[in-house]
């Protein structure tokens, strides 16, 4: 009786632990999985210009850029890139779920995003701003406490705001366009994002404008998996934005997508 069960243990044990060891090797290096495939999956904003946003009936920006690029260096082929429109909200599960392989999104690099995601090197930087009607009475940060401001959820600017003006009456959207279009209906007298998407919408309506207090500088990067299997695409990703750096094309994407004359918006 106690041979049997000593005989069962062992065999429950071995199945127990080849199936984990196949489960491990199951769960495939992205890198490799996306060169199998022959396509990368990157998750980018539809609607936040000029980063990632449609127009013309053509997805486009600065964001898009770099993925294309990213689908050079990694397959060899700018074209080999698939889009999956993410937001605020739902970039991060979109990850996770293995929907996507990665997300270029106009996201910020921060400590609480750092638990669950696993950031490149950073390639563009901005700092939080403030926009307004022209004429308004607001000048500075302070001046929103008691004032309805716009924000858009799950955003470093929603957490920001509270801190500087903590009395701010905050009215949130899911998404960028949402928040604009509650903007251009007067629903509040600002709105506070990156400076670098506000100016893509100041850009399109000159009676606005950008304040020029800045209260944070942020990055955006590159998010991956928090897991090792995105280790080789992280030093793949990484080696890219260090030669994109060093050799200027950073800095000409910025001038394509952020050219000075267009807006009163200044980057730091
Ligand atoms: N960069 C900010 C963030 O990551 C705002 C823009 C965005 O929502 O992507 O929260």
């Amino acid at each position: 009786m106690c041979k049997k069960f000593l005989l069962f243990l062992i065999i429950t044990s071995v199945f127990v632990l080849t199936g984990c060891t196949k489960k491990q090797q199951e769960k495939e290096d992205t890198l490799s999985a996306i060169k199998k495939r022959g396509e990368l999956v990157v998750g980018v904003k539809y609607d936040s210009k000029p980063f990632g946003f449609v127009e013309n009936g053509k997805l486009q920006g600065y964001d898009i850029d770099i993925a294309h690029l990213m689908a050079k260096r990694i397959l060899g082929n700018e074209r080999l890139v698939r889009f999956v429109e993410v937001n605020a909200s739902n970039r991060i599960s979109k990850l996770n779920s293995g929907e996507v392989d990665m997300i270029i999104a106009t996201m910020t690099i921060n400590p609480k995003r750092m638990e669950v995601v696993d950031f490149s090197l950073p390639y563009y930087y901005v700092g939080q701003a403030i926009m307004i009607r022209k004429g308004t009475a607001i000048k500075t940060v302070g001046d929103l406490n008691g004032r309805r401001v716009i924000i858009v959820l799950g955003t470093t600017g929603e957490k920001n705001i509270r801190y500087f003006a903590p009395e701010v009456m905050l009215q949130g959207y899911k998404t960028y366009q949402d928040a604009f279009n509650a903007f251009l209906d007067r629903k509040a007298e600002a709105m506070t994002s990156d400076d670098s998407i506000l100016a893509g919408f100041v850009m399109d309506h000159p009676e606005f404008m950008i304040l020029p207090q800045r209260y944070s500088q942020d990055a955006y990067a590159v998010a991956f998996r928090k897991e090792p299997q995105s280790a080789a695409l992280k030093a793949q990703v990484n080696a890219a934005i260090a030669e994109l750096r060093r050799k200027g094309h950073l800095n000409h994407l910025k001038s394509i997508w952020m050219p000075a004359a267009s807006t009163n918006f200044k980057q730091s």
